[in-house]
């Protein structure tokens, strides 16, 4: 699966006429290793470190960058303040929608495969019936999860606890 992944950024990379170096490939291979976790740059960088520890915070900048362009990752935008970086799906299909915690800033993965197969079926639908080529999408959702939301309620007790 990640040699799959592999093989499609290389070849991208070929296309475009890029080449795939060290770097850029320790700096892919930590993004694949973290793939359900949401990165910031300087995420990536501290596990790079773990790899490669004479990569500088600057290199891997230019590197995500350059992963950007390639649309090899995918920048999402939180808030003004907060971002993060994910692999593109190679075989093309709608990035999965994302839920962010109001409360808690916590940000979860929506990837439940019906939901996934809806998402997929609106993005082929609006490339039809507008006559868009989509190249990237962003589906993000803003509320309070089921943790802050149980914390929210009145009388909460301790789960153990809790009556049916
Ligand atoms: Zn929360
Ligand atoms: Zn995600």
């Amino acid at each position: 699966m990640i040699k799959n992944i592999f093989k499609n950024i290389s070849q991208t990379f070929i296309k475009n006429g890029h080449r795939l170096t060290n770097q850029r490939r320790i700096v892919i291979e930590v993004i694949l290793n973290h793939k359900t976790d949401h990165m910031t740059v300087e995420d990536i960088y501290e596990s790079t470190k773990t790899i490669s520890p004479n990569i500088s915070l600057s290199t891997v900048y230019r590197i995500v960058d350059f992963l950007k362009q390639n649309n090899i990752i995918h920048k999402l935008q939180v808030d003004d303040d907060h971002y993060f970086y994910e692999l593109i799906n190679t075989e093309g299909s709608a990035i999965h929608p994302h839920f962010i915690c109001k409360k808690c800033g916590k940000t979860i993965d929506i990837l439940n495969e019906d939901i996934l197969n809806h998402a997929a079926a609106c993005q082929k639908n609006i490339t039809s019936t507008y006559d868009f080529k989509i190249v990237s999408s962003t589906i993000l959702y803003y509320g309070i999860c089921s943790n802050c939301l149980e914390k929210l309620k009145p009388n909460a007790l301790p789960k153990k606890n809790k009556k049916k």
